[in-house]
């Protein structure tokens, strides 16, 4: 073997472990379960289901975008230049969403923080490092799943989404929805619950159970972002993700 192969296995090898130390430090107790050598005798049908049911689903976006009248990239474009609310003032970037445009699974985050503002794109800061390390314990990537806000713009210095701000984007939030039509619809934190399932009940007391949006199949879980302040609510989230990997494995289409 070359120095350099070496190396290159050394690192991987190396960040593998550490990845796998940081979700245990998280608290997610099947982590041993999920981990690279039990994975094939405990999460075979979830991974190898969720791994070939999205190569069935592997249509190039480019075909999506130019015969759908509703396609995502035609929702996008409608969106370009908003000013249907104060916040297209102080924003740099609208972060539509980024996934998979069929993806089994969409997560439906709060609005864009000052990352996602800068770059144009959901989830990218600390709360979506935390996301993604979630996603990967369910066998999942940014890839194979759609991510995006209930609020398109950043409200300035991170304050709630005002009502009549969420009112003016969730047109778009539902678009997206119809578009994609996916098996499951992750929400993360109380702004994404509340709008989706017209409630004001506390995120808390909505979370761990299964609702339905048109149709899809709803589960309400803490926000990232709660998470970094409050570790104790990791374990409830992985409660609640691993009834929608269950769901996942016992549905395929
Ligand atoms: N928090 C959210 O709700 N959405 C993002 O995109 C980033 C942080």
């Amino acid at each position: 073997m070359s120095d350099q192969l070496y190396h290159e296995c050394h690192e991987v090898i190396a960040q593998g472990k550490a990845i796998l130390e940081d979700l245990q430090q998280w608290g997610f107790e099947t982590v041993q379960p999920l981990g690279i050598d039990s994975r094939r005798e405990e999460v075979p049908v979830i991974a190898e289901s969720a791994a070939a049911s999205y190569d069935k689903k592997a249509v190039p976006p480019v075909v999506e975008k130019a015969t759908q009248p509703t396609s995502l990239a035609d929702l996008q474009a409608t969106l370009v230049n908003c000013d249907r609310c104060p916040l297209c003032q102080q924003r740099n970037n609208i972060v539509f969403g980024a996934g998979h445009p069929q993806a089994r699974v969409v997560l439906v985050g709060e609005a864009p923080g000052r990352e996602e503002d800068l770059q144009g794109y959901p989830f990218v800061g600390e709360a979506g490092k935390l996301l993604e390390k979630i996603l990967l314990a369910m066998n999942l990537s940014r890839e194979m799943v759609y991510i995006c806000n209930v609020i398109k713009c950043r409200p300035p210095g991170n304050r709630d989404p005002h009502p009549d701000e969420i009112a003016a984007c969730e047109p778009f939030l539902k678009q997206q929805l119809t578009s994609i039509n996916p098996e499951i619809i992750i929400t993360l934190g109380r702004f994404a619950a509340q709008t989706l399932l017209k409630t004001t009940t506390p995120v808390g007391k909505l979370r761990g159970r299964w609702y339905e949006y048109e149709g899809i199949a709803l589960m309400p879980t803490f926000h990232p972002a709660y998470l970094l302040r409050n570790p104790s609510g990791k374990r409830p989230v992985w409660e609640d993700m691993k009834q929608v990997m269950q769901r996942l494995e016992s549905q395929e289409r």
